[in-house]
């Protein structure tokens, strides 16, 4: 786990938990209360190998129906439209 921020070199790393949002051949999950440890300076995220390792588990695991999300969410999706003039 990080020392400091490879971002932008602060050592005041806090521990926190996040949403973490994983992508897989296009899909999304969103996986609440992920511990990581967020950077006090810049909001930078970092988390554990073996949290992440999980997360994609967890995620083909779901992909291949071999388990249930804890619930499924719609998401509205846009274009950014510049504003006109
Ligand atoms: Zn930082």
């Amino acid at each position: 786990m990080a020392e400091q921020c490879s971002f932008c070199g602060n050592r005041n790393l806090t521990p926190r938990t996040t949403q973490y949002i994983h992508q897989h051949h296009g899909e999304m999950l969103f996986v609440e209360q992920v511990p990581c440890l967020e950077c006090d300076y810049c909001g930078e995220q970092y988390f554990e190998i073996a949290v992440l390792k999980q997360i994609e588990a967890d995620h083909r695991d779901i992909a291949e129906h071999r388990k249930q999300p804890s619930r499924v969410v719609q998401v509205a999706v846009q274009e950014f439209q510049a504003p006109a003039g």
